[in-house]
């Protein structure tokens, strides 16, 4: 084993997340190899130790952030290998979705990518499967769990093990925020990489006119792209035009209630050109004026994919903002399960829910693989915090009642357990516990996501 690769950390070293969700640890290390990993394990467990590990820190529920015990920082474990024989791409935990893609098209030569990555492009793969997290093209390509073939980890002995799709056990690690293993690596699929692609934005003045169109874009074969803005994330990118460069180069939005960005990919320009005006027929027929609808194509839609990023970015500094204001307040993010007819009936729930409270929200989000929109509060205040809190258990106690439980969808981390362990239905809870006692019977693995001590 190397010599100083668990470090010590000095007493005010404060680790925190993009929900400023803070903790701190007694040790930290930066694994460079997956026997660094194995070592690490190897002597957390005989001193008893627990682990918290995390990759870029951009999850937004405190997952990877340590109570206590021994910091694991992945982001060194970061190699990216291209197979061109089998197109597939073996990467290493720490590795950004950044250069996870940088890579696939460079070595494929611009034939192959991988489509899946989250609009964050610091996360890490580690992260990201760990947290089920999905991306911008979901909608067509699925989430990044979706291109696993094979999954390697670090089991709590310190012993290195592969699970391949399929396996025993291989579905419980993903979306396991950490608490079963440290994944080292995955080997995952690509795709051809088509040369045509179109990105449209369309307003509306509703939300029910906004869901109609979605629908009917949802049976177009081009789209790879659907996503939701209400009008409160433009009047919030506004705010912030200046000081984000993903925001400036973009015209004021016209008035109007909800927004839907699609793309259209293809291998025929023809196919996206007809896909398009089916669109355009569509949005005026719900009341959109085409005029006002925006479009890119090719290297320009890389300025919408930005929007959403950047909505996210915004949420995160104006929570940031208050944070400095009063640490009590962090971020509050609602996952809003939409399915089928039922999604314009949920939308209006919430809203009409938050009409009378003077709370401040927007919501946004992929309509896609797991249709979660999330619905974030701004808290000004810590009274503000506390009221949206309590809304999202009145929330959850319901949708447990009608069957669209979600909480569990876009993290729970830190921030989320309670509300998990008292709200969750008994099939969603029983599968984690399991799991967590199949691989962690000893809770080596991130204490505290999830569930506390005792719940396990
Ligand atoms: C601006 C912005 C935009 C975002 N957009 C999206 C989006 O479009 N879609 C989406 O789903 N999310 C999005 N997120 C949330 C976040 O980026 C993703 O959840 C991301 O996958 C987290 O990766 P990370 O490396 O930062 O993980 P971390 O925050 O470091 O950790 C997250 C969880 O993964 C665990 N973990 C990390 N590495 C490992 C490992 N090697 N082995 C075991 N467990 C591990 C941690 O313990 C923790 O439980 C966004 C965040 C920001 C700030």
């Amino acid at each position: 084993m190397k010599h100083d690769i668990i470090l010590p950390v000095g007493g005010n070293q404060v680790v925190h997340d993009e929900s400023q969700f803070s903790g701190t640890a007694f040790s930290v290390s930066y694994p460079e190899t997956v026997q660094d990993v194995s070592d690490i394990v190897r002597t957390c467990a005989q001193s008893g130790e627990s682990i918290t590990v995390h990759g870029s820190l951009t999850a937004l529920n405190g997952a990877g952030v340590p109570l206590y015990g021994h910091c694991m920082d992945m982001q060194r474990l970061s190699q990216v290998t291209y197979d061109p024989q089998d197109q597939t791409v073996w990467a290493q935990a720490g590795a950004s979705f950044q250069s996870i893609e940088q890579t696939v098209r460079r070595e494929s030569h611009m034939t192959r990518e991988f489509p899946a990555s989250p609009t964050e492009k610091t996360a890490t793969l580690g992260g990201g499967l760990s947290f089920h997290t999905a991306g911008l093209r979901s909608f067509r390509y699925g989430s990044v769990a979706d291109h696993v073939l094979e999954l390697e980890y670090c089991n709590n002995k310190g012993e290195i093990r592969r699970l391949a799709r399929g396996q025993d056990g291989f579905d419980l690690f993903l979306g396991s925020e950490g608490m079963c293993g440290v994944i080292t690596g995955a080997r995952l699929s690509t795709v051809p990489l088509l040369p045509h692609v179109w990105g449209l934005i369309f307003f509306f003045d509703n939300d029910d006119t906004a869901m109609d169109f979605a629908s009917r874009a949802e049976g177009l074969d081009c789209v790879s792209v659907l996503e939701y803005m209400d009008s409160a994330c433009f009047r919030l990118a506004d705010e912030y035009r200046d000081s984000l460069s993903a925001l400036s180069g973009l015209p004021s939005a016209p008035d109007h209630h909800a927004a839907i960005y699609l793309e259209l990919e293809s291998d025929q320009e023809e196919s996206i050109e007809q896909a398009a005006e089916e669109l355009l027929c569509a949005a005026e027929e719900l009341g959109a004026d085409p005029d006002k609808t925006w479009s890119a194509s090719g290297d320009e839609v890389e300025q919408f994919r930005g929007l959403h990023h950047a909505i996210t970015e915004c949420v995160n500094m104006k929570i940031a903002q208050y944070h400095a204001e009063d640490s009590r307040v962090k971020r509050l993010a609602y996952p809003i399960r939409l399915t089928g007819e039922g999604r314009k009936a949920a939308l209006q729930y919430y809203r009409h829910a938050l009409a009378d409270s003077g709370l401040d929200y927007l919501i946004f989000g992929h309509l896609c693989c797991r249709q979660v929109l999330t619905l974030n509060i701004l808290s000004r205040s810590a009274q503000d915090y506390l009221r949206g809190k309590d809304l999202f258990t009145a929330w959850c106690a319901q949708d447990k009642k009608e069957g669209r439980y979600s909480m569990h969808r876009c993290g729970v981390g830190k921030l989320y357990r309670s509300l998990f362990c008292s709200t969750a239905p008994l099939d969603v809870l029983n599968k984690r516990i399991k799991s967590k006692q199949r691989f962690d019977p000893e809770n080596r693995f991130n204490p505290g996501n999830m569930f506390t001590q005792t719940t396990l």
